[in-house]
């Protein structure tokens, strides 16, 4: 293929890219952004293989890596269910920073093409940053796999005088930058820069340990960012201008994110980076003096069928237990019944419900339930008081009123759905247990709400059935 015909190709992969990223931004226009992205991506992929930068000897390289890598990521898209997806998204942000550390080596040890002066200096900056980005996010990406999978806890680990212990790290990096741009040969500059991707390493480790369960959300926009400026930096490594402005879309759209997350919490970006929201799984976060008090009240499915044939308006709130309990397909069941039976029936979606930004609204659309009557927290928090059963399904933290009440909370200050202003709420879990924040919830205790125990999609089963009897 020829240079300007890969130029060519790679501006029209740019534009589907950026197509895509305006499609992905509504429910209605998402498959077809998908599509625009897949196009894009066979273009770029082609364009890059076949481009002038590969030569004839490469091609069987690039077509083993294509199949084993394509091999491993349709087996990943078969089995990992949907509850897993958060984490295999991190695990790919950590195969991003992988590849931008790689990649610097890499070229830093390519003698085939030689810079000099300016460039050989500028060729440096980019493959020390690069490495530095790459690292941080592979290694904050493994620890976010750990924590969205449950195998490391949600408490922030908090080193005594982490800050210092950041800065410490900041200028060791900075003074070895100095050694590395200074040294005259690959074998002296390979010390520097081992010990700055090790502390790269490192930095990541320590940055999303101390970051606590109730600020995931933005941990996992940031990583997005992060891996986004990582492809970014492998770029201009490369020399590949489509790498550059794919990367920097991605770093940029997660940048918006993660302030779109920081806005949901009411929290601010270097607080969440600072570390320390939210405690371990479980432990609930009150002194035992200020533990909530009074009785549950527990209902069963078909007093909830009752209560639901009794509203004139309903607001279901799902939470991450939805996405557990796969019951999305028998709430848009339920919600089809109620509609067809002149119910008001409309969704109220908490911006970090679920363990991924937009998972809810994933969900929803898959059951295919109607766009128009899913809303944001922000649309509907006000119509609660004029609601006559607001049934949560499988969510904890974004319901919990101690983070309005209650100025000692872990996660004080943080907006929630209000559904105790609904003249009924009905939680619907399997037992008392904390949500992710690994804080009580006073929801529970409160006169008008009633606790449906048990796995959502089999009590959602049930309340159907007693809907149709
Ligand atoms: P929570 O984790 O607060 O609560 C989920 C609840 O679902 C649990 O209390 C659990 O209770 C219940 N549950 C689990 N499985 C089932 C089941 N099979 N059937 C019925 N109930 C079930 O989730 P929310 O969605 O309310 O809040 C999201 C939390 O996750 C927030 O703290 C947020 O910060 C955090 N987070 C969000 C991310 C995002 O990007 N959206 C990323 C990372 C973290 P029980 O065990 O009793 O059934």
């Amino acid at each position: 293929m020829s240079p300007s015909l890969a130029t060519v190709s790679y501006i029209g992969a740019t534009i589907l890219f950026i197509l895509s990223l305006g499609g992905l931004s509504n429910p209605e226009t998402s498959r077809r952004g998908n599509l625009y992205g897949i196009i894009g991506m066979t273009i770029a992929v082609l364009a890059t293989v076949f481009g002038p930068r590969v030569t004839m000897a490469g091609i069987p390289w690039i077509v083993g890596a294509m199949v084993v890598g394509g091999a491993i990521g349709l087996y990943a898209a078969r089995t990992v269910q949907m509850t897993q997806m958060p984490e295999l998204v991190a695990l790919m942000h950590s195969l991003v920073g992988l590849a931008a550390c790689l990649v610097g080596f890499a070229s830093y040890i390519d003698t085939s093409i030689v810079f000099t002066g300016a460039e050989k200096a500028i060729h440096e900056v980019e493959i020390y940053i690069g490495i530095l980005i790459g690292a941080v996010t592979f290694s904050g990406s493994i620890i976010a796999f750990g924590k969205l999978s449950g195998k490391i806890g949600g408490k922030p680990l908090l080193l005594p005088a982490r800050h210092w212990l950041n800065l410490l790290g900041l200028l060791v990096v900075i003074w070895f930058g100095r050694e590395f741009l200074n040294a005259h040969t690959v074998v002296d500059g390979m010390t520097p820069l081992i010990v700055m991707t090790a502390i790269a390493l490192l930095f990541g480790i320590h940055m999303v340990m101390a970051i606590g369960g109730a600020d995931m959300p933005v941990v996992v926009s940031m990583l997005n960012s992060y891996s986004g400026w990582a492809a970014a930096a492998t770029g201009f490594m490369l020399s590949n201008d489509l790498l550059i402005v794919v990367g920097a879309l991605v770093g940029s759209s997660g940048a918006i994110l993660s302030y779109i997350m920081c806005r949901a919490m009411n929290r601010n970006f270097i607080s969440v980076i600072a570390g320390g929201f939210g405690t371990g799984g479980g432990a609930p976060a009150a002194k035992a003096g200020e533990q909530p008090a009074g009785e549950v009240v527990a209902v069963s499915a078909v007093e909830t069928a009752e209560l639901l044939r009794e509203s004139k308006d309903v607001i279901i709130v799902p939470g991450y237990g939805m996405a557990v309990a796969q019951a999305q397909h028998t709430v848009f069941e339920i919600t089809r019944f109620l509609r067809e039976k002149g119910v008001n029936v409309r969704f109220g979606i908490h911006p970090v419900a679920g363990r991924m930004p937009g998972h809810m609204n994933v969900l929803l659309a898959e059951a295919k339930v109607p766009y128009d009557i899913v809303l944001e927290m922000d649309e509907i928090n006000a119509d609660f008081p004029n609601t006559d059963v607001a049934m949560v399904i499988g969510a904890n933290d974004i319901v919990n009123p101690a983070a309005e009440d209650d100025p000692a909370s872990p996660i004080a200050g943080m907006p929630v759905l209000q559904v105790w202003k609904a003249k009924t709420s009905v939680v619907m879990k399997r037992s008392m247990a904390s949500g992710y924040a690994g804080v009580d919830n006073p929801l529970f205790y409160k006169d008008n709400n009633r606790m449906l125990f048990g796995d959502a999609k089999k009590m959602l089963d049930e309340v159907l059935a007693a809907l149709k009897a």
